[in-house]
């Protein structure tokens, strides 16, 4: 299996690792700083180089076996299983996506209900909650801004399946299993204000995700509001 850097450091842009398999448009590495599709977040792009070559990476995403396939141009010339690589990641959408997913978080935290559906982008991002109440705007607008500018740190940390069991308040995503590894569970603390498992790529302090504000709120059906984020820069 590919070892997973983003998990322990998303903030990674580049790191060098060997193809373990190069078929078609798909390359499999023994390492990789590429976020694959997942818990609504998109697949990173970027590039693989190598002595004497290289080709872009126009997606990520799981392999029907849980393996990470990265998806380059078809017809691409790729190098042979050993070669040493170097990845690249295209850090500003990466780095949005951060933002996003973080604000998300924070969103979340604002609006507790459960959380149905989700959705993020460079450019724009959404939560469907389960709710039938309406949603004061400005009000959730205020304390988002407040949860940016008050400085929470960012931890992740691993529990195992018992201690999530023994606190399902923890689970509030009712789309999404938490990720798994291995009977531990990754979970992200945002400190003093959000507990909830999750696999995907944050920032290191809720100050990071800068410039945000809410966006389009839609009423999705009786039980469901989308509210929508979107960066300012
Ligand atoms: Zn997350």
């Amino acid at each position: 299996m590919t070892e997973i850097l983003f998990r322990d450091d998303s903030y990674l842009r580049e790191c060098q690792a060997t193809i373990t398999d190069a078929d078609g448009d798909t390359v499999m590495l023994d390492r990789t700083i590429f976020y694959p599709t997942g818990g609504g977040q998109p697949g990173d792009t970027g590039r693989i180089s190598w002595d004497g070559g290289s080709t872009a990476v126009v997606n990520t995403v799981y392999g029907d076996g849980g393996e990470i396939h990265h998806l380059v141009a078809e017809g691409d010339a790729l190098p042979d299983s050993g070669t040493r690589v170097s990845l690249e990641i295209d850090w500003d959408r990466r780095y949005r996506h951060m933002r996003m997913h973080t604000a998300l978080h924070l969103l979340g935290s604002v609006l507790q209900y459960g959380v149905t559906g989700g959705s993020i982008g460079a450019e724009k991002s959404r939560l469907d909650f389960d709710m039938v109440d309406a949603v004061d705007k400005d009000a959730v607008n205020d304390a988002l801004q407040k949860l940016v500018a008050d400085n929470h740190s960012i931890t992740c940390r691993w529990i195992t399946d018992e201690e999530l069991a023994a606190k399902p308040e923890l689970v509030r995503t009712m789309s999404v299993q938490p990720p798994k590894a291995a009977g531990k569970i990754r979970l992200l603390d945002i400190e003093g204000v959000d507990l909830q498992p999750c696999g995907g790529t944050h920032l290191k302090s809720t100050a990071e995700v800068g410039g945000v504000r809410l966006g389009k709120v839609e009423k999705k059906g009786k039980h469901n509001r989308r509210v929508s984020i979107v960066l300012d820069d």
